[in-house]
């Protein structure tokens, strides 16, 4: 134990060393700096590829589990935290302390020397690399590249997640940070009614928020896909949503040559230090898919948000380039100990003997508004739930109306021969 904290100490210093080494770079590890939110004087503007892109704006609820040094259970995360964009500076020697806790051997397997990957890049990569599965828990302790919250090292900074601060309950995600103008919030747009919001290049959208109701405002989301932060600081010139385009127009890693890697089997393209992903979660297409938030923010009235039921993992690197909720984490640590939140209402109905904790193999019942049927139970399976949901009720069908009809005909008919006979 003694070895493993003097050697994480070590690690920390040489971390932020190295990272003061890097062009543009910022504090990487070490001490705590204080967080300074960037000034954005121009839109869009490109964020901080090593830094601070925002600063968080309260403190975390306590942790349940353990993280290198600065995420302990029962503790928390202090406001004013780093909130930095979606790339790490590369991992080297200097990190084989970390490296092998996530039980990867030999740690060269890890080594980065150039950095400029996201987190998901590195996760899905690493997972493969190292045979281990990232994340997963260990008795209390958070076996990861981020802790449960999102964050890493001496020198806090979150790189994606903010799950412990979403409350689960209420519609919009509650604010957990800024960055240059604009609010940043957790994922949902609506955690009642299960939507996620359609986000442009830098992270961003326009809509009412819980510290602006009324109002319009562009604003940030976390999100489970690259670049999980921010990309950019938005909106765009005109004020609008920011395209890939636009955003690719920023960064010098998006008009450099992409990289290819194989590994698992597979080669992979790559930009590194762009973070501009179009719809199919690639930052290297050479004719980008562009994202769906510019055409739904052109329909009359703007579609602002989409079911979270139908949102799957775009990365072209796997699933394990996007994010996890801790419940699928815990679900894949231990399945049979796994739970599902299944207390959320579905559209048109409501929770029903449904709670937030539905053991997996087990189910439960949401009920409709009256003229909606439900589609069955909800379930639960190591972690993961299938909601029931709520349609409308089928009117009688023309072909049902219809032989309704030819037998009532045919009654009339076989009365009419009857008679005559
Ligand atoms: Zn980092
Ligand atoms: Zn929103």
């Amino acid at each position: 134990m003694r070895r493993d904290a003097l050697a994480l100490v070590a690690t920390c210093a040489t971390l932020f060393v190295g990272a003061r080494a890097q062009p543009g770079g910022g504090p990487g590890g070490g001490g705590a700096s204080a967080c300074a939110n960037p000034t954005q004087t121009s839109n869009p503007q490109l964020a901080n590829l090593r830094g601070d892109v925002g600063c968080t704006t309260s403190a975390s609820p306590a942790l349940t589990y353990s993280h290198e040094t600065s995420e302990t259970v029962g503790g928390t995360i202090a406001t004013n935290a780093h909130i930095y964009g979606p790339f790490d500076a590369g991992f080297s020697s200097s990190q084989d302390g970390l490296i092998s806790n996530w039980g990867c051997a030999p740690t060269s397997l890890a080594y980065d020397a150039l950095g400029g990957l996201d987190l998901g890049y590195e996760h899905a990569k690493l997972a493969v690399v190292c045979g281990v599965t990232l994340p997963r828990i260990s008795g209390t302790e958070w076996k990861d590249l981020l802790g449960q919250c999102g964050g890493h090292t001496g020198n806090y900074h979150f790189h994606w997640g903010f799950e412990c601060f979403e409350t689960k309950a209420g519609t919009h995600s509650p604010k957990v940070g800024v960055a240059g103008n604009w609010n940043v919030y957790g994922k949902y747009e609506n955690y009642t009614g299960q939507t996620y919001p359609y986000l442009d290049a830098c992270g961003g959208h326009f809509g009412v928020t819980p510290d602006s109701p009324s109002t319009s405002v562009y604003h940030y989301h976390i999100q489970m896909q690259a670049p999980f932060t921010i990309g950019c600081h938005g909106p765009n010139a005109a004020g609008g949503l920011v395209t890939v385009a636009q955003c690719k127009a920023l960064y010098s890693g998006c008009s450099a040559s992409a990289i290819t890697e194989t590994w698992g089997g597979s080669t992979y393209s790559y930009k590194r230090d762009c973070p501009c992903f179009d719809a199919n979660g690639q930052n290297y297409a050479a004719s980008p898919v562009e994202l769906p938030a510019i055409a739904q923010a052109a329909l009359s009235p703007p579609v602002t948000s989409f079911p979270v039921s139908s949102w799957s993992c775009p990365s072209p690197y796997g699933v394990n380039a996007c994010t996890k909720t801790v419940a699928q984490v815990i679900a894949a640590s231990n399945p049979s100990a796994a739970t599902c939140d299944a207390s959320a209402a579905p559209a048109n109905g409501g929770a029903g003997d449904c709670t937030n904790s539905l053991t997996s193999g087990a189910t439960c019942q949401p009920t409709c508004n009256t003229g909606y049927t439900v589609s069955g139970a909800t379930s639960c399976t190591s972690g993961t739930l299938a909601a029931a949901t709520c349609s409308v009720s089928p009117a009688p069908t023309p072909s049902s109306a219809r032989s309704t009809a030819l037998a009532a005909f045919g009654v009339l008919f076989a009365a009419s021969v009857a008679l005559t006979a």
